[in-house]
């Protein structure tokens, strides 16, 4: 295979074809074999492997993974990167480009198109990808909030995103992403990348971190949305105690003040303390008040 992911293989397609590599869009191309590899290396895959591609550019990543899974479907919006992609991997029959806006995917209705097997079911799929940074947060809401059938993501993101993905109660990175993603999975760190290995060159470190999906079982008798809404309220405002920030939820402050006490929690504390059970505990402690208000 003809590996793009070279400085001089990216150069010469980005000139021969007149692309300009959009900012705005997040492009960046990976242009370091050797990342490549342990990318796809971590991300352990088999010809039984079902893979998401998000944002595969010119194809540095898909052609590697394409080597190694049963099948890649990968979801590019920029209509010219497509046209040149398709020249890139032609010849390559388990790849199937699909133009579209991530951000508006069902991923379990693209990959049921393409399922064939495991009587009608449909099958656990990966999702790996080097994300346009501009959306990482939402694109992770999208990817984790709507439980789609995905066993593990091996993402590449910017270094401090990464870290906030990964950050345990207390550091100053905590905050509602770290509660999200450690709600629906298990993040790993797996290793820094320069800015060097990209074209052009993103101006942060990138890190990339594994999500280990957990099976999907709701806390009992917790009401997610109310969950995601005071764990988002708690840390708008991270400065301010517990009962202060929570006042955004338009409780009366006595009500608050019971719901903490009632989770065993002081209403001195930050939000930056509390660890996923706790917002649990007091999630559950509020939701009678929040149903009859
Ligand atoms: N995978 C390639 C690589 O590693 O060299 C390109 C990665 S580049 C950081 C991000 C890619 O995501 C670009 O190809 C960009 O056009 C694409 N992209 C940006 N926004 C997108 C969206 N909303 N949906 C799908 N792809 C998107």
């Amino acid at each position: 295979m003809n590996s793009v992911a070279t400085p001089g293989k990216t150069r010469s397609i980005v000139r021969r074809k007149g692309l300009q590599p959009r900012k705005t869009r997040g492009q960046n191309f990976l242009v370091d074999a050797n990342i490549v590899r342990n990318i796809v290396r971590a991300s352990g895959l088999g010809p039984a492997d079902m893979v998401v591609e998000i944002g595969p550019g010119l194809g540095a990543l898909t052609q590697e993974l394409a080597e190694r899974a049963g099948m890649v479907i990968a979801v590019e919006i920029d209509r010219e990167l497509l046209s040149s992609l398709k020249e890139t991997l032609a010849g390559i029959t388990n790849v199937k480009l699909v133009e579209a806006d991530a951000l508006k995917v069902n991923f379990d209705s693209l990959v049921a198109r393409y399922a064939t097997e495991d009587g009608g079911r449909l099958p656990t799929y990966k999702v790996v990808a080097n994300l346009p940074y501009y959306i990482t947060t939402p694109l992770l809401m999208h990817l984790l909030l709507n439980r789609f059938n995905i066993s593990e993501m091996i993402l590449m993101v910017q270094a401090e995103v990464g870290y906030r993905m990964l950050a345990a109660p207390g550091n100053k990175e905590y905050g509602a992403l770290s509660v999200v993603v450690q709600y629906f999975s298990q993040p790993t760190r797996l290793f820094k990348v320069p800015p060097t290995v990209f074209y052009p060159r993103p101006r942060v470190d990138s890190l990339v971190v594994k999500l280990t999906l957990r099976p999907y079982q709701q806390i009992k008798d917790l009401d997610e949305d109310l969950f995601f809404l005071v764990v988002r309220t708690a840390f708008n405002q991270r400065r301010k105690t517990l009962l202060n920030a929570l006042a955004k939820l338009d409780l009366p402050k006595e009500i608050l003040a019971q719901a903490l006490q009632g989770a065993g929690i002081d209403p001195r504390w930050r939000g930056e303390t509390l660890n996923i059970a706790q917002f649990a505990a007091l999630t559950t402690a509020l939701q009678r008040y929040w149903e009859r208000r």
